[in-house]
């Protein structure tokens, strides 16, 4: 009665493996009718391949004393009455009654606890899905942010560099107009003074001062046309509007012009050292802007170098280049402020006391890299600079 109500399946089996005893839920277990085991061996209750180790383990257990062999929660495979295994837990306990032995077995379903191992096995396998399918939006969502601050945050850097560059141009405008100012106001003063002081010198005698006050006079107009001309081709060159004339020309000729312009406003004691090899020589370029270019570097080199110093002009001829070589021996060009020498504006820290606008170098390059040409400069500060100009020359 007793193991009707238990939960359990019971069986009981004799020495035999005959099985005495069967309760209703280990009849159920197994899908047999009430009383349909008694009688039978134990082993139709187990699946063909494992019948040899219990049979096995059971004469163990009764060759055992009594008592000694209890065994607990053994998770083992059952056989159904229609073929199917079924997982159970299985408990032994032998046990002797009237001499004779028999063993106690009390069955677990374990199906029920698998099915439930499945489910929450299922359940994992889903919840961990789920996880990794948000994890993965969340990357991708945090990717997108990151592209996004990116994206804003070049958008701002942007924003920065133009407010930079409108900053910086306005200070270079200020800075100019102060200069333009200031190259001007010098000249004129300049003129003004020697042209009061010519109107002095009427006699004979004086005609020695009044030529070297007409000199200034004419040195400081030269002066003021270039930083006018230098202004007009700013305007021409960014506008695209400059125009080049490609024509043969006599070397020596330009050379002397420029060089005659230039000793109006040597220093004392300077000097310049003509090219030697350039008479008779024709070349096919832009006259006016070699002309130019090489008047800005003379200039330079005057400007920037003290008396009783020598600039050395050379000239070298390829079949398709010449090269021009200025070279000084002067202040040259701190080092940090070499890299921004042809910048628009630019003066070196150690020529502000000199008067300059900063633009000559600026321009010039761009002329003769239209001209499919280059410039270039090496300097040391205190020792000297060599400025070298390079153009390509057509077939004359
Ligand atoms: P500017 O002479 O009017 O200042 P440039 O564009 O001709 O302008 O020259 C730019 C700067 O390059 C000068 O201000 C000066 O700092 C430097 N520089 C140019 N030529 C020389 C030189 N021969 N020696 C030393 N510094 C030079």
């Amino acid at each position: 009665m007793l193991s009707e109500s238990i939960s359990q399946g019971i069986l009981v089996v004799n020495e035999r493996q005959e099985i005495v005893a069967s309760n209703q839920r280990s009849n159920q277990l197994f899908g047999y009718d009430k009383d349909e085991l008694l009688g039978q061996q134990l082993s139709i209750l187990i699946p063909n391949e494992k019948r040899e180790k219990h049979r096995k383990l059971a004469e163990g257990v009764y060759w055992e004393d009594v008592g000694m062999r209890e065994m607990k929660g053994r998770n083992l495979l059952g056989l159904h009455k229609n073929g199917d295994q079924i997982p159970l837990q299985v408990g032994l306990s032998p046990f002797s009654l009237y001499g004779n032995k028999y063993v106690l077995t009390l069955i677990e379903d374990l199906s029920m606890i698998k099915e439930k191992d499945n489910q929450i096995y299922e359940l994992n396998t889903q919840l961990e899905k789920k996880i990794r399918l948000r994890t993965q939006e969340l990357r991708d969502t945090v990717a997108i942010l990151k592209r996004e601050v990116k994206r804003r945050k070049e958008a701002e850097n942007k924003i920065k560099d133009a407010l930079q560059r409108e900053r910086e141009l306005n200070d270079l405008k200020t800075k100019f107009l102060s200069l333009v100012s200031h190259e001007f106001k010098t000249p004129l003063s300049g003129i003004l003074t020697a042209a009061t002081l010519v109107g002095k010198y009427n006699t004979e005698e004086g005609q020695g001062k009044r030529e070297k006050h007409l000199k200034t006079i004419i040195g400081e107009v030269r002066r003021l046309n270039t930083i006018l001309t230098d202004f007009l081709s700013i305007e021409r060159l960014e506008q695209g509007k400059e125009v080049y004339r490609l024509a043969d020309f006599s070397l020596s000729k330009v050379v002397n012009e420029v060089i005659y312009d230039a000793n109006m406003i040597l220093k004392d004691g300077q000097k310049i050292n003509y090219p030697q090899n350039i008479d008779d020589t024709i070349i096919n370029q832009d006259e006016r802007i070699v002309g130019l270019a090489l008047t800005n570097l003379l200039h330079n080199a005057i400007k920037y170098s003290p008396e009783d110093t020598e600039i050395d002009f050379r000239v070298n001829l390829s079949e398709n280049k010449i090269t021009f070589h200025i070279k000084d021996q002067g202040i040259g060009i701190p080092k940090a402020d070499q890299k921004h020498i042809f910048d628009r504006y630019f003066r070196a820290e150690n020529v502000l006391l000199t008067q300059g606008t900063g633009i000559g170098l600026n321009i010039i390059k761009t002329h003769i890299e239209n001209l499919g040409g280059n410039i270039y400069f090496k300097s040391k500060e205190n020792a000297g600079s060599v400025f070298t100009m390079e153009l390509p020359l057509a077939k004359t």
